[in-house]
């Protein structure tokens, strides 16, 4: 991993404006992790590609960010400080749903392929979801038809008995014993995150979409950056590549000196 430079991070806000979530993910990993292909980057598991979106946001930003909810109880909105170092294993989780985390190892390399698991008398070989699948599962007309479109298409083979049967057969017991297998080979494919109200005491599970969070604060970012670009610009005359190779505290310097 690189970081993002100023110019990464206008180039990635650009090319991503219109693009599905799921490219802008594959688009950020693109600039911050030159050696991983994008083709690598979308066969990467949904909770390894999170967990490199993570470890990047955490070089550009710093390790804790603000994460907002509303109570569904009583409309309060709350702040929620999350430590990337906390939901990526090094240190204590945040909720018991993270403590898996910290087994699962850091590199992208040691990771296989095909798991099989047995529910009843079904046998099932599978892989887990990545970022193709979270596409095409994507155009589902709601929740249900695209949970169940994405193991379907993670599921290589069925067999039932000596027969093979198609996914699209699976009972829903077996659909659920296998998202369940996913979520604990993943874990960091859903981050979720127990809450309670200091208001009213309510208590409700938030999810975190690291890449949607992360898209969010980059183009916030974009839009600083190219501000600052204005102002100097318009202050001294200089291009924009030759401000944003300045480096973040020459341009706050000179932006003092041009009175902004
Ligand atoms: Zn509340």
């Amino acid at each position: 991993m690189r970081g993002l430079t100023a110019q990464d991070i206008l180039a990635v806000w650009e090319a991503g404006q219109d693009q599905h979530p799921v490219d802008r993910a594959l688009t950020v990993l693109e600039h911050g992790f030159p050696d991983l292909t994008r083709e690598r980057s979308a066969r990467l598991p949904l909770g390894q590609r999170d967990r490199l979106l993570l470890e990047l946001r955490a070089k550009v930003f710093g390790d804790v960010m603000t994460a907002s909810a509303r109570c569904p109880g009583c409309g309060e909105q709350l702040e929620i400080p999350i430590a990337v170092s906390a939901i990526s294993g090094q240190r204590s989780a945040v909720s018991g749903r993270q403590s898996a985390v910290s087994r699962q190892p850091s590199a992208v390399s040691r990771q296989r392929s095909a798991f099989s698991l047995r529910s009843g008398k079904y046998a099932v070989r599978f892989r887990l979801p990545d970022s193709r699948d979270q596409a095409a599962a994507a155009v589902s007309p709601d929740p249900a038809a695209a949970r169940r479109a994405l193991l379907e298409r993670c599921v290589i083979s069925v067999r039932h008995g000596k027969q093979e049967v198609r996914p699209s057969r699976l009972p829903e017991t077996t659909v659920s014993a296998l998202a369940g297998r996913m979520e604990d080979l993943d874990p960091m494919a859903e981050l979720a995150f127990d809450l309670t109200c200091p208001q009213c005491g309510n208590q409700w599970e938030e999810v975190l979409d690291p890449a949607g969070f992360f898209w969010a604060e980059l183009a916030m970012e974009a839009q600083r950056l190219l501000s600052e670009v204005h102002t100097l610009a318009q202050a001294y005359g200089w291009r924009e590549q030759d401000i944003l190779a300045l480096g973040a505290r020459r341009r706050q310097h000179y932006l003092g000196l041009a009175g902004s």
